[in-house]
């Protein structure tokens, strides 16, 4: 998925992105393994695709958007006796922006996000 795209329905299936649960944003060179750059996947179509490709956290964007629900993609992919990514701070600044989101939106409990905070 990509950040300020528009696009209304996956590239791959055409469902309506409104009522279907989105695939993680990936690092860009990532993300053109499975789409164009500004294509947008639905979590199926993304985990059908991801099936051909060894997918980790080492892929996924560091960003709110990938912490976001329980589970979030990044408790998907991060393995609960796996190290912490060498990219930790960035994951810790995102969840900080994320929980800074969520006291707009206070029905939104960030307490997934206490294990990086
Ligand atoms: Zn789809």
């Amino acid at each position: 998925m990509m950040l300020g795209n528009k696009q209304q329905s996956c590239a791959a299936c055409g469902q309506n992105l409104d009522e279907v649960p989105l695939a993680p944003m990936l690092h860009d060179e990532v993300w053109r393994q499975f789409a164009k750059p500004h294509d947008t996947l639905c979590a199926k179509c993304f985990l059908e695709r991801a099936v051909e490709r060894r997918i980790g956290l080492r892929d996924l964007r560091p960003c709110p958007f990938n912490l976001y629900g329980v589970p979030s993609w990044y408790d998907l992919y991060h393995a609960e006796a796996a190290p912490l990514p060498s990219n930790i701070d960035a994951w810790r600044s995102a969840a900080a922006s994320l929980a800074w989101i969520e006291k707009l939106a206070p029905e939104v409990s960030p307490s997934h996000l206490s294990h990086l905070l």
